[in-house]
């Protein structure tokens, strides 16, 4: 596979190219390489400078051969999109959850991915989820996903039963990272991704891998405890990171500590922070300096230099962001801290959908 991953890595790449850099015979390369234009996934694009003998054919991947139909079950709304080889999003639909949880929520999925079937100008080269919860991702079972109600729900078998493509399923902090990793310029094979709304979890991607952790929780960081005696989580447990740094968690503590801003939205609270609302900055960069907790103990166990923060949280904005610093800084080695990026993911509200399709790419054609 890592000659497609050649392929799609560069924009023009030739024959011979590929295979000074896989050490595989010319032949084979050239075996692969007609297998790949049978399927229509490559064509040749041109020819090369000369290096002496006859001038190179360029391959390059025909970024429309297919398409990757997306869901993202991470929010109050289920997206869906269509997407190319290139992560370019062309179709798209969604829908309010509106509460509804169990076989309720299953039929809405089924009800967005006929519609965007109807939609398909290509082969579908799988469908990839991004759904909240623990997910097995070698099984395709929802082990639990509370928001939806769904526990051991056989997710991956259910699709499998309806629709002829192959069905990939992640947890939706993971698929964030990886299409971080993906489809962002990075030189480094290691990043953390965390993302945070109402939940909080982070993806961790270690040479250039997800990694999933033994039972598929890597980077469950929402529900370990930052605060000594902290407010009862959802969980069961006291002072989690979910309790002091989600979204919810802010909208809460805004209610209890600003005097004129009742039950605010989230807009509402980014609106005043712009506006210079010093409280609601402080309470930002509170929030900050706890996620920041978490993030020097990642950096100081994993020593990942890149760190990503994503999610709704990732509006929140400079004061936010010099909590996270700041408390990184206190926490970890001069040295390390000094070498770790911290920022916001730049792929918008598609991040999830993005890293279902990397997902896909990754199973089906091994590119990462
Ligand atoms: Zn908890």
């Amino acid at each position: 596979m890592k000659h497609t991953q050649m392929i799609y890595d560069q924009d023009v790449i030739s024959r011979a190219d590929i295979a000074r850099e896989t050490n595989l015979t010319r032949t084979t390369v050239s075996s692969i390489v007609a297998d790949l234009m049978d399927e229509g996934l490559v064509v040749e694009t041109g020819i090369g400078p000369s290096e002496g003998g006859k001038p190179p054919r360029l391959l390059g991947i025909v970024e429309n051969a297919r398409q990757l139909l997306c869901l993202d079950l991470s929010s109050s709304c289920f997206r869906e999109a269509l997407v190319n080889l290139r992560g370019d999003i062309t179709c798209r639909v969604e829908e309010m959850v509106n509460g509804r949880t169990g076989a309720a929520a299953l039929s809405l999925i089924y009800d967005l991915i006929d519609q965007l079937l109807a939609e398909t100008t290509t082969v579908i080269l799988g469908i990839g989820l991004g759904t909240p919860g623990l997910v097995d991702t070698s099984q395709g079972v929802v082990r639990d996903a509370f928001n939806l109600d769904w526990h051991d729900v056989p997710l991956k078998s259910l699709l499998d039963g309806r629709y002829p493509y192959p069905v990939y399923i992640a947890n939706d902090s993971h698929l964030a990272a990886l299409a971080a990793y993906t489809f962002s310029d990075q030189e480094s094979q290691n990043l953390v991704l965390i993302k945070a709304g109402r939940g909080i979890g982070a993806g961790i991607v270690l040479n250039g891998e997800l990694h999933y952790g033994d039972g598929f929780s890597a980077g469950e960081i929402g529900h370990v405890s930052v605060v000594e005696v902290g407010e009862l989580c959802s969980c069961g447990n006291y002072g989690c990171l979910e309790t002091v740094a989600s979204v919810r968690s802010i909208l809460q503590q805004v209610t209890v500590l600003h005097g004129a801003l009742q039950s605010p939205t989230w807009e509402d609270i980014l609106a005043a922070a712009e506006q210079g609302d010093e409280t609601i900055q402080a309470i930002l960069r509170q929030a900050g300096m706890y996620m920041g907790t978490a993030v020097a103990h990642l950096v100081g166990i994993l020593n990942v230099r890149h760190i990503v923060i994503a999610g709704p949280i990732s509006r929140a904005g400079q004061p936010f962001l010099d909590g996270v610093r700041t408390a990184v800084n206190q926490r970890v080695l001069p040295a390390m801290a000094a070498e770790t990026e911290i920022g916001f993911a730049n792929l918008g509200d598609d991040i999830v959908l993005l890293g279902a399709s990397a997902l896909v790419l990754n199973y089906r054609l091994g590119i990462i």
